[in-house]
């Protein structure tokens, strides 16, 4: 099973309707149990777009790339983690990390670049973590 199959099983499994899309940010819609995120592989990509390059407002992306492609299942997984997880207190710095934590423990596998991906990710909401001022966001430790 490639990992866009399983992003794919998993999101089917759990009655999530998934929707690629290359130029948006990835998001979650808890609510409808709907994710929009990157397309893993070059097949998840709609086929009309491949017939209309014209219609893709940037270059397809080179997913030949295992790194690419681990980074993308990574996030898909996370945002599959959004619908599948919730913090009681519906804070954002839980919210993404369980989120985090439920894409790792459901992963076909967990590479360092899909480690890197989760720690990156929750380092740019680390300035949202409790009992740090939201008017001093954390700077890169140097
Ligand atoms: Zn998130």
């Amino acid at each position: 099973m490639t990992l866009s199959e399983h992003v794919k099983r998993l999101a089917s499994d759990n009655g999530i309707k998934l929707q690629f899309n290359e130029h948006k940010r990835p998001r979650a819609y808890p609510a409808t149990f709907t994710v929009r995120t990157w397309p893993v592989t070059r097949d998840d990509i709609p086929i009309e777009l491949i017939k209309h390059p014209e219609r893709l407002l940037f270059a397809l992306p080179d997913l030949s790339d295992d790194t690419n492609i681990a980074f993308r299942a990574a996030v898909a997984l996370h945002e599959l983690g959004h619908c599948l997880t919730d913090h009681p207190g519906n804070h954002r710095w839980y919210r993404e990390l369980y989120a985090w934590n439920w894409a790792r423990k459901h992963a076909l596998y967990w590479s360092p670049a899909m480690e890197a991906t989760r720690r990156y990710s929750l380092k740019s909401y680390a300035w949202r973590r409790p009992g740090v001022p939201a008017a001093f966001p954390m700077r890169e430790a140097a």
